[in-house]
Order: structure tokens, then sequence, then C-alpha cells
């Protein structure tokens, strides 16, 4: 009988993001671990592989599929309202033991994470996200990066339907990646899951390439905005988040920051799930660092104004929310704010137009007789 292993590695294609090397070694470009593959090898990511001196990537299916508000993701500076159309493929470059996603990126590592890739085409992916009402299309659920020749495949088929596109990701990038996706991504979520590389290495990773990635995705232009899970114990210490804080603020004061609240999930079940005060103490100190939009997530209704968009010029509340719905929306068609005419950074629809979805929803293709088909 297949693995889920065997039956991922049917569905691939030559991967762009790779060099050759001596001995039949190919270099993996697509994530910060710059993995050299020997022939006949998978990469740390275990879904990019070296078969005969050619390296070989994801392609084909997705392993999760769904129709989120984009406040969910989050970005609550690009398009407000807008119904993003999410998609993922299954893999991941770290294990983050709390993973919320962990049933797709952990896919080939544990054996509880079972999974049913569905075979799909990027046609079909926007005919679908079209027919949603989606306004963009997000690659997510596992990390983007290492599947993002089929992100690109999809997204040039995205904005040919006039789609804006984004990536969900640990920001675990290289250059050559980030110049690859470039003409192709509007709006780039990063995870900066700590600001310690020993935490990092916890994890899978190391810092250096994740405070590079902010760093290039701010200055190449893609709009950005960092999200930090508070967890108790592990990144919580107020001298950890001041560090994190001034960096986010030494790349730009008007890169919005989301502390979101920890609940226990897969391995994680040890530190207390985060509370208000603590979202409280670590936005106070993204203020303090000089960070103008500072948000604190996953607690509707429990964290005061820290769920709105306030005007950094006269202080006026622009965008209120609770949770993902919107519940108030005065911005400008300019994006600007009505009271003093300060701009404020995003990207932002000409006019509000409500919202199709305040939670999640699953697609259902059956109805649409557009089935996406098992693999197997
Ligand atoms: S995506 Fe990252 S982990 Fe996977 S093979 Fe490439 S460099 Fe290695």
């Amino acid at each position: 009988m297949k693995t889920l292993s065997d039956i991922l590695q049917e569905s691939v294609r030559e991967g762009d993001l790779c060099e050759k090397m001596d001995k039949g070694f190919v270099r993996c470009l697509a994530c910060g671990h710059r993995c050299p593959i020997p022939d006949g090898q998978v990469g740390v990511c275990k879904v990019r592989f070296n078969r005969g001196g050619k390296l070989y990537a994801p392609w084909g299916y997705v392993g999760a599929v769904q129709c989120d508000p984009i406040e969910k993701k989050p970005f609550n500076h690009a398009y407000p309202g807008a119904l993003a159309y999410s998609f993922g493929m299954l893999g991941c470059d770290l294990h983050c033991s709390y993973c919320q996603n962990w049933v797709t990126s952990q896919a080939l590592r544990d054996p509880r994470a079972v999974s049913s890739p569905l075979r799909a085409t990027p046609e079909l992916l926007v005919e679908d996200a079209l027919a949603q009402g989606a306004k963009v299309m997000v690659s997510t659920y596992n990390e983007p990066l290492i599947t993002s020749e089929w992100a690109v495949a999809v997204f040039k088929e995205a904005r040919k339907a006039g789609l804006r596109t984004a990536y969900v990701s640990n920001g675990n990038a290289t250059p050559e990646a980030l110049e690859y996706l470039r003409p192709w991504i509007d709006l780039y979520k990063i995870d900066l899951k700590s600001f310690d590389d020993r935490h990092y290495r916890q994890l899978g990773g190391r810092i250096q390439p994740i405070l590079e990635t902010i760093r290039r995705t701010y200055e190449l232009g893609f709009w950005v905005e960092i999200v930090t899970l508070l967890i108790k114990g592990f990144n919580d210490s107020d001298e950890e988040l001041k560090r994190l804080a001034e960096f986010l603020a030494s790349v730009s004061l008007d890169i919005p920051w989301h502390v979101t609240a920890f609940h226990k999930d897969y391995k994680m079940t040890d530190p207390a799930d985060t509370t208000p005060e603590m979202l409280r103490r670590a936005a106070s100190i993204g203020r303090a660092a000089g960070l103008r939009f500072v948000y604190a997530g996953n607690m509707p209704g429990r964290v005061g104004e820290l769920e709105d968009t306030h005007c950094p010029g006269c202080g006026k509340a622009l965008i209120k929310r609770y949770g993902y719905h919107i519940s108030k929306y005065l911005m400008t068609a300019e994006g600007c704010c009505p009271s003093c005419n300060t701009s404020i950074p995003g990207r932002w629809a000409e006019r509000f137009e409500g919202q199709l979805a305040s939670s999640p929803y699953l697609p259902d293709f059956r109805q649409r007789g557009a089935p996406l088909t098992v693999l197997e």
C-alpha cells in the first residue's frame, strides 16, 4: 500500500528554486535551511527531493482549502473585509510543538496527522475563489515557501483574474526565494515567534534568516504584517519582547505587529493560555518601541481598543473590530483618516464593501460540479 510520502512523490515537478552542486547534489534555495541534497534523498521539509541530480518540488494538489476573512490571516491593513481564499499543501521546514496547523504542516513527520491531499489545478482553484467572491488568494496552512513553485502558478492565474495574493509564512526565506516571489505576491505575513535564537533552534530553525526576511520583504515592497504568538515562559519576558519590538521599529514604525493569544495545542500543553493582561503588556512594549499599529488578537472583546485601527495623527478609531468582524469602517477612498487626513499605511480598497464572511467556512466543490479528487 502506498504511503503518503509515496503519493506526494508522484505529485511533483522540477523545482525552480535550486542550484546544481558537485557529485549529483542539488542545493534547495526555497527556505533558509538551504539543504544540500544528495541523489535519492529528501530535504529537511521532506517534500522537496533530489532524483537523478534534479530537484523536485510539490505540484498539483492541495492539503487544505478554506474561505477565511482576511482578518484571520491576520491582515488588518490590507483590504479589510475581503474574503481570503486560502489553500495549502503539506509539510513544513520547522516543527513547532504548538503548531495550530499541524495536521497539514507535520503530515510527513507525524503519523497522527492524517491528511488526504486533493488533486487540483491553478485554474480550478481560481475559478472557485471567484465563485466564492474572494478578493485575495492566500497560500497558508503549511509553510508556503517550501511549495513556492506551486503557489506562483496559482498566483499567476489569480492575478489574471484580478485577485490579490498573499503568503502566510514563518519567514524562513532566502533572498533567492523572495526575488522569485516578488512579482506575484502583494501581502506577506510573517510569524516572528521569538527573539532568541535558542528558541528558534527548538522549533527547527534559526532566527537570522527570519530577521533578514522581515527586513528584505519590507524593502522589496511587499505589504508586511508581523505576528507573535505570545506563550508564557517561552517568549513573553519584557526583555525579549522589547528587543523584538525594537527590531521591528528599526525596520519601520509602520509595520503592524499582532500579538496573539496562545492556547494549548499539538504537543505544547504545559504553558497556561495567554491572558488579556499578557497581550496588553506586550502591546504596551510595542508602543513604547514606537510601533504605530499594535494589535492584540485571538481574544474578541477582551482587549479593549487593541482590536481596532486608530489614526496615529489624531487618535480617531478608523476601523473597529470584534474578532474577525468589522463593526465600523471610516477610512477614506485614499486610505486616509477622514478627520485629519493622515495617510494610513497599507493596501486599501477604494471602498469598504462589507464582509462576505466574518468566520471561516469550507467551499463545497461537489455542489459546484467541479470536484477535487483525492490523490491516491
Ligand atoms: S524547502 Fe527548505 S527544508 Fe525543504 S529542501 Fe528546501 S531548503 Fe531544505
